[in-house]
């Protein structure tokens, strides 16, 4: 399911105006300006008929040249003040819409981002947006400033001669007519554009993401053309939106063109009736050479408005995506606090409607305190038992409790406070060591750190770094080896105290003796706290308290090693077949 496919709901106009009306001010005295400058331009014609008047009476023309000057130097100041707070105002609505994205983007569900592409997310944060300043200022500007400029326009050039008005005006109807056939497809080659740059932000990151398969797998020619062909749609729209457009700009263009000839036809006509004097016929054609840049401007901002609702449109899917409600950061538990006990009841879950079950009525205990340790085949559904945890999904049926509250009535923010998790593939952000392991408790001090470093075995790691914790790890940490990534994991999870420790296969990649000795350290913290390992290696699991079996979705038996050895068949297999690998 892509991200349009669930959406319906108010005009993209709508979205505009909410990122507009904080800097509601500053566009207004924008668009002032822009009228004011309009303003002086129209009083040129009125100067110019001066002029034209004490040519032909042989007057001085001394004071209607010098005023005409003052105009135009006028006209050029304030049009570059009136530029300059609209293009500044415009970018404060990109700065917002971006904001407002990225917070929203960062609170949404995991099921959501499990079906979109993170890359065409990225591009609706960060092309959809750009596209808002052109909407703001062309559009909504454009629109109000031209629109005024052009009302002013005819009701002056009406004052000057009513009959040519109306001449001017038939004709810029005819054009409207013609416009309203090429707008609706600007909009729509204009949101195919959009749509082909998000493909190419996914297409991108994928690739990026897999660079090195890519390059083993020699399959760099597959992928570029992936991503010209991304490209070249994207190119392919924008130059259909464009072909529209300048038809558009065109048909306004000819449109002034006719109506300049048209009145200067009848004007002619007129002024060789004596029906109007020659200048005010020279007035009323410098008036439609004035209502070009209105007009011009009112039809740029009706085509960049379709440009600009595309991008709406994508930036207002996004933001209807599922998300989670907006929290107030928790405080992370004091030190010493006790551990939490959790529990499964019946628990029903699948990742989609159109997917299988993963859990089919899963039920455990596991008490505050000691190490309960989850083994199954691959699949059986124990990742999945801490995303519940987490609460990155949310069960069909059934009910999950911490400390006997269900973990709905949580406070979201206060239970992952309480939750240590270090997850199945270890994942390092790039940034420094440091960066990464205060990620989840940004208050953590020196000593606590060093303490940290040295319990997950990091220790010796950054002695030997030239940089210390402040060496940068590269992107999600390839500059680290998977045994480094997975005990980072480890200390970052530790320093935030958790009163729930979950580890998903967090020493599979260690050595024997790093694995070894984080054995105890994790034993060491289950004195403490709660414990949950998911692990492969019956070797870390045989000291746990309890085992919890899983399989198929399905908790088949819970007991100790000892216990399940030769009360459970595949339990007794997997140690069997271990332990002969192990020469155990
Ligand atoms: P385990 O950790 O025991 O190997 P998981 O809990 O990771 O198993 O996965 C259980 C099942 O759920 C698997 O069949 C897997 O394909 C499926 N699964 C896991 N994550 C997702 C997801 N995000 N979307 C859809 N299916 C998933
Ligand atoms: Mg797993």
């Amino acid at each position: 399911m892509s991200i349009a496919e669930t959406q319906t709901g108010p005009p993209a106009w709508r979205l505009l105006l909410t990122y507009v009306r904080p800097h509601r001010r500053a566009l207004f005295a924008g668009a002032v300006l822009s009228l004011v400058t309009g303003a002086t331009g129209l009083l040129l014609p009125l100067v110019a008929r001066e002029l034209i008047d004490d040519l032909a009476h042989d007057r001085a023309i001394a004071g209607a040249l010098l005023a005409m000057s003052g105009l135009v130097v006028a006209n050029a100041a304030l049009g570059a003040v009136g530029s300059y707070v609209l293009a500044r105002t415009a970018e404060s609505v990109v700065l917002g819409a971006r904001r407002s994205l990225s917070s929203y983007l960062l609170r949404l569900r995991i099921a959501a981002v499990d079906r979109t592409e993170p890359g065409d997310l990225m591009a609706r944060i960060t092309s959809d947006t750009t596209l808002l300043r052109e909407v703001t200022t062309d559009s909504l500007v454009g629109f109000g400033t031209g629109g005024l400029t052009l009302l002013a326009t005819v009701v002056m050039m009406g004052l000057v001669d009513p009959v040519l008005l109306g001449v001017t005006l038939a004709v810029i109807l005819g054009a409207g007519t013609v416009l309203g056939l090429i707008v609706p497809r600007i909009s729509r080659a204009s949101r195919q554009a959009q749509d082909a740059v998000g493909v190419m932000g996914a297409a991108l990151e994928r690739t990026l993401g897999a660079l090195r398969t890519v390059k083993a797998s020699g399959a760099e020619p597959r992928e570029e053309r992936t991503l010209h062909e991304a490209a070249e749609e994207s190119w392919r729209q924008s130059i259909r939106a464009a072909k529209w457009s300048a038809a558009a700009g065109n048909t306004a263009g000819l449109a002034m063109q006719i109506a300049f000839i048209t009145v200067l036809a009848v004007g002619g006509a007129r002024v060789a009736t004596d029906a109007i004097d020659i200048g005010t016929l020279v007035a009323f054609l410098l008036y439609v050479f004035y209502l070009m840049s209105p007009i011009q401007e009112v039809v740029g901002a009706i085509t960049r408005y379709q440009t600009g609702s595309a991008a709406l449109a994508r930036i207002q899917e996004a933001l209807r995506l599922p998300a989670e409600p907006p929290a107030r950061p928790a405080e992370l538990p004091a030190p010493g606090v006790r551990p939490a006990a959790l529990a499964f009841r019946d628990v029903r879950f699948r990742y989609a409607d159109d997917l299988p079950y993963v859990h089919h009525g899963v039920t455990f205990d596991v008490p505050a305190q000691g190490m309960t340790a989850f083994v199954g085949p691959s699949g059986a559904g124990k990742t999945t038992v801490f995303s519940l945890i987490e609460r990155f999904y949310e069960p069909e049926s059934g009910d999950i409790t911490l400390d006997g509250r269900s973990l709905v009535d949580w406070e979201l923010a206060e239970l992952r406070a309480a939750i240590g998790y270090v997850e199945q593939d270890a994942p390092v952000l790039s940034g420094s060591l440091r960066d990464n392991l205060l990620l989840g408790n940004a208050e953590a001090d020196e000593d606590t750190l060093a303490g940290v470093l040295k319990t997950s075995r990091l220790d010796g790691l950054v002695a030997r770094l030239p940089h210390g914790l402040d060496t940068l790890v590269g992107h999600r940490g390839t500059k680290l080896s998977g045994g480094e990534r997975q005990r980072v994991a480890i200390a970052r999870a530790l320093l935030r105290r958790p009163r729930l420790l979950l580890l998903d296969e967090a020493t599979s990649q260690l050595d024997a003796v790093n694995e070894a000795a984080l054995r105890d350290t994790v034993a060491d913290v289950a004195r403490t706290t709660t414990v949950l390992v998911v692990a492969h290696r019956l070797s870390t699991v045989t000291t746990a308290d309890r085992i919890v079996v899983m399989d198929a979705g399905r908790v088949r038996a819970v007991g100790t090693h000892r216990e399940l050895v030769t009360s459970d068949p595949l339990y007794a297999e997997l140690a069997a077949t271990q332990f002969l690998a192990t020469g155990g």
